[in-house]
């Protein structure tokens, strides 16, 4: 199939729309999508009748409403379009019913204490600014899950109704400033996904990264990454192969994915697509997890996506591009030559300052989660600090404006190679910096703290609402002042003096910074523990309810399931861990001091006796009593931590205790590994994981 053909093949888009939808019905649907209008009931029983027909002919059997709870995958589940009528034949049935509402059980789905207090009904709800698609027989119907009273259960309920939130509050300001045209304000986010590969048999034989996605165990190997020679390096012939079955997948399901490169740690590899309204994006990002995952299988191979799968080297991470794009085509991120439009850029810019920095905290925590505990502040992400880079010229732009002057854009400087044959190039505003969490890059914004295995959502409904709520307030300020020029410079006064302090454009990685951001009295949440509360702060939970995005139910259910969930993910590590060392390395270890004690022996029959040979057993069996009392010592924690059922308190003992624990024994078991021959050594290595695709 041809590749423009191939795009978007499996999805009903704005081509099968046109075909499969009368003209009303597809411009009614249109507007609904575009425009962000309600759904004309109406045309519900149209679009269910064109989506089957359009399915079935994609050799689809089955229809689900494809919804997110709240533990990072997706759900649904399948019906088929078959339904039986008399005389033992049947017909293919699609009711405008099915489309629009489903009722999936809420109670097997993380609630977060709200199904204790509601029924367990749960229900779906089309959405229809999200395109359905076909996959493996289904159409899937993307929608939001909500409990019986409407509280959401699901990360799209939010995040959709933070994109109207600050829908409504850019809109507001933008016709202060004279815009008369624009009719939505939407968020754009570009999600940059990065992923390890493993060779698939070698995944199989290890129970850490089959269960809990990273290795508890493995010394470090003799190469890591510290050669540099990953990073944008060949891609190899298998990972090569991967990724073109990989984009085929994608690119059918009409994911626009763009870039593809070796990232820096071995076995290292990120995809980035073009950006896109944020809630298809957010689907988008949940569906190349899925589908990274089954292509690897498919190619023998197994993609690993959590935060941190190898210790030693980087772990992976997710980029959310951010900005916010108007319906006809402003980035209000832009940066312009033209005085009129970069006045309206800069408040836009002095928006996010602000927001960044009154809701620094949820946006830590928004990034928060067991996995990316390993990861942030280990000098290859951002640490746990939330910080702001401008670059130099942005920043004196926004600075002079701030105090009345003039903010025009100067004109851009050239690079010279020095080469004759190669042309000047036109420099970038700013250098980059690579530090930052969150980073101006031109046009958007780079927010780098997400976790690789996370879903976009919360992020992106922190962002919305933050800046729907500064927005407003520049707009009371606006409306209410006599004169709105100096008004506008009296706004950037105050943001630069109040929130100048979230504006860092130097090294993130340093311990500089860590004592800086201290003095600035910029929050540092190094544990995800200490971040999730962040939820349940009363001016947070204002902000929700302000902008009618979270309830302080719905806040307080989030923050719970935050902290089981952490709980339990350190829980299974830890059951993983006891049962590898117990069954697989200790008895290993045992074996082998067994045979050299075999050999000491044979060795003094023969009256011949190798102090060398005999120092290995002496070292083998410290190590072996070094073993059994680190995994008593995990066994006890562990033991004590079943009965804890405050979820916050048992978050907080399996950081403070089990963590700890897990780290002493895997010293311990790593320290066998390298004295322990190879032959007996009962899991693939890291250098077998990282070297051998
Ligand atoms: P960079 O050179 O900064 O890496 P790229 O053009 O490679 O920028 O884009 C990186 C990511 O940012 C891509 O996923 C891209 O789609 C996304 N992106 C670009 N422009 C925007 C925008 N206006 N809003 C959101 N994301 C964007
Ligand atoms: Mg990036």
């Amino acid at each position: 199939m041809e590749l423009t053909t191939l795009y978007g093949s499996r999805v009903f888009g704005d081509a099968a729309m046109r075909k499969y939808l009368s003209r009303d019905v597809y411009e009614s649907l249109k507007r609904t999508q575009r425009d962000g209008l309600p759904l004309d009931p109406a045309i519900a029983a149209s679009v269910a009748e064109g989506m089957k027909d359009w399915a079935t002919e994609q050799g689809a059997t089955h229809y689900t409403h494809w919804f997110q709870p709240l533990n990072n995958i997706t759900a649904g589940k399948h019906d088929s379009f078959l339904e039986p009528v008399s005389d033992g034949n049947a017909v293919l049935e699609f009711s405008p019913k099915a489309l629009v509402k489903g009722e999936p059980d809420a109670s097997s789905f993380p609630s977060g204490g709200l199904r204790a207090t509601f029924e367990a009904r749960g229900y779906t709800a089309w959405d229809p600014t999200s395109p359905a698609f076909v996959k493996d027989g289904t159409l899937y119907i993307p929608t939001a899950f909500c409990s019986y009273t409407g509280e959401a259960l699901d990360q799209k309920t939010p995040l959709l109704r933070s994109m109207e939130a600050v829908n409504t509050q850019a809109l507001r300001l933008l016709r202060l400033l004279g815009n008369t045209s624009s009719k939505r304000v939407m968020p754009t986010v570009g999600a940059e996904q990065e992923y390890f590969l493993v060779d698939r048999g070698l995944y199989e034989n290890r129970l850490d990264l089959k269960i809990c996605g990273r290795t508890l165990l493995g010394a470090k190997p003799p190469k890591g990454q510290e050669l540099d020679d990953h990073y944008c390096g060949r891609i190899r012939l298998r990972v090569s192969d991967f990724m073109h079955a990989l984009d085929e997948e994608l690119w059918s399901l009409g994911i626009p994915c763009k870039t593809k490169h070796n990232e820096v740690a071995p076995a290292q590899h990120e995809l980035a697509p073009v950006f896109d309204s944020a809630n298809i994006a957010c689907d988008h990002n949940q569906l190349t997890m899925e589908t990274l995952r089954i292509v690897a299988k498919k190619k023998g191979l197994a993609c690993l996506l959590h935060e941190k799968p190898f210790a030693g080297i980087n772990g992976s991470g997710k980029h959310d591009n951010y900005s916010l794009s108007t319906d006809d085509g402003l980035n209000l991120l832009s940066p312009s030559k033209d005085f009129a439009k970069n006045r309206t850029f800069l408040l836009i810019l002095a928006g996010f300052v602000q927001a960044v920095d009154e809701y620094a905290d949820l946006l830590r925590a928004s990034a928060a989660s067991a996995g990316n505990d390993q990861r942030l502040g280990g000098n290859e992400a951002p640490p746990a600090i939330i910080s702001m880079f401008l670059g130099e010229n942005l920043t004196s732009q926004l600075f002079s404006a701030a105090a009345g002057g003039a903010a025009d854009m100067h004109d851009l400087e050239l690079i010279k190679t020095g080469v004759s044959a190669l042309p000047d190039l036109v420099k970038d505003d700013s250098d980059r910096n690579r530090t930052s969490p969150f980073a101006f890059t031109g046009n958007k914004f780079e927010f780098r703290m997400l976790g690789s295995s996370q879903s976009i959502a919360l992020t992106n409904v922190v962002m919305n609402t933050a800046l729907a709520d500064v927005f407003s307030q520049f707009s009371d300020r606006l409306e209410a002042a006599s004169d709105r020029n100096a008004e506008f410079s009296a706004i950037l006064a105050d943001v630069v003096r109040e929130h100048g302090r979230v504006i860092f454009n130097g090294n993130n990685y340093s311990d500089a910074w860590v004592q800086e951001a201290k003095r600035r009295g910029l929050p540092i949440l190094n544990s995800s523990v200490d971040a999730f509360d962040a939820f349940i702060d009363p001016k947070n939970i204002a902000l929700f309810k302000r902008h009618k995005v979270f309830t302080a139910v719905e806040c307080a259910s989030r923050h719970e399931i935050l902290f089981e969930n952490y709980a339990k993910v350190v829980n299974i590590e830890a059951a993983t861990m006891i049962e590898m060392v117990c069954r697989q390395i200790y008895p290993a270890v045992v074996r082998y001091a067994g045979d050299v004690a075999e050999i000491v022996n044979r060795m003094r029959t023969a009256n011949l006796v190798s102090q060398s040979v005999v120092n290995q057993l002496h070292s083998l069996t410290a190590i072996i009593d070094q073993i059994d009392s680190e995994l008593c010592s995990l066994r006890e924690v562990y033991a004590r931590s079943q009965s804890l059922e405050d979820p916050r308190h048992r978050a907080a003992y399996m950081r403070d205790e089990v963590l700890g624990r897990m780290d002493s024994l895997r010293a311990a078991c790593d320290a066998a590994e390298k004295i322990t021959d190879r032959a007996v050594w009962p899991i693939p290595t890291y250098t077998d994981l990282l070297l051998r695709v």
